[in-house]
């Protein structure tokens, strides 16, 4: 049999599946990125999940047919070098050369939400559906965009950076160069600041009591939390941001006129506080004709969809 790693490294986790041609997983692991060590430090310890993964299937390396990696940020997949990840701290990190040495393979690059676009897309909540589009809510916002039954990748592979699309020309600067990008106002990190913020100006509610009054442990989890025990606060939050969210989609939807959406990472998980705000935006702004074919779904493959895609991607391009 032949077999596939696939990788996401993101940056909080990375995960690393051992994943069969037909893009089944077999087998899968997750540490911490703690990207604060260093590139060789963090490269190193991918390494040694993916030994891990290998010394579980009888043959081991040999069966290995190839890795993919889905990372955040922009890459040059040609060199399979990633060029600049504002959430890694990397700016012309060697990726795929230091696992092909270790690993004597074809090593292959994505983008994190481009290949799980891809992994939702083939084998999760895109049914196959020709028109779809991947967002992804996490430590920053990224999007894949499958139209016309093809992956849309650009010119250098780097199309569908989602997150980096302006809602207010006047807004806060990005470590991108832009200014009012749409993950700092709805990604999994801007919902943990806002909330930190509001611990810090000595809120009362449950989000204080939750992160023991210490902003310090504000994530967007807890904001969601705190909201889902009524703290008014943080409910307004989560509406803000879903509202965000909702702006930048009703141009994305206006620019690809998808037929499925599928909303990934994980802010997605906190549902309807956040998704439900996004929609109203959606219904009161979109072109009914673009707003009325298009349903959103939730991921399937969730935290395996980057590395699902990767490794799915590589065995395509052998
Ligand atoms: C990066 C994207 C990535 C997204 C989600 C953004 O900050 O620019 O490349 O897909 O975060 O990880
Ligand atoms: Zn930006």
């Amino acid at each position: 049999r032949e077999y596939y790693v696939g990788v996401d490294l993101g940056g909080t986790k990375m995960l690393a599946a051992l994943i069969s041609g037909d893009g089944s997983i077999i087998a899968k692991e997750e540490l911490p990125t703690l990207a604060q060590q260093g590139e060789a430090a963090v490269l190193d310890r991918l390494g040694s999940l993916i030994e891990g993964l290998l010394a579980a299937v009888p043959g081991g390396r040999s069966v290995l047919r190839g890795i993919g990696v889905a990372t955040a940020g922009t890459l040059d997949t040609a060199n399979g070098v990633v060029t600049f990840a504002a959430n890694l701290g990397w700016r012309d990190v060697a990726v795929a050369a230091v696992l092909s040495d270790r690993f004597a393979c074809a090593v292959r690059l994505e983008n994190d939400a481009t290949a799980a676009a891809v992994g939702e897309w083939l084998a999760g909540a895109g049914e196959g559906a020709p028109d779809c589009i991947f967002v992804t809510i996490s430590t920053g916002i990224g999007g894949g965009i499958i139209s016309g039954g093809r992956v849309i990748a650009g010119t250098n592979h780097n199309a569908g950076e989602l997150g980096h699309i302006s809602i207010d020309g006047n807004g806060p600067l990005c470590p991108c160069g832009n200014v009012g990008c749409l993950e700092l106002y709805a990604s999994g990190t801007a919902i943990g600041r806002r909330g930190a913020e509001q611990v810090r100006r000595g809120g009362a509610g449950a989000l204080a009591r939750l992160a023991g009054g210490d902003p310090n442990r504000v994530d967007a989890r807890l904001v969601a939390a705190a909201a889902a025990e009524g703290d008014a606060e943080a409910s307004g939050i989560l509406r803000e941001a879903g509202r965000s969210l909702g702006i930048g989609l009703v141009s994305i939807l206006h620019l690809l006129n998808p037929q499925v959406v599928i909303l990934g990472g994980g802010a997605s998980h906190i549902g309807e506080p956040l998704l439900g705000p996004m929609r109203e935006i959606i219904e009161e702004r979109c072109l009914p004709s673009i707003r009325k074919p298009v349903r959103f779904v939730t991921s399937a493959l969730g935290s395996a969809a980057g590395a699902v895609g990767a490794a799915l991607l590589m065995s395509q391009s052998r």
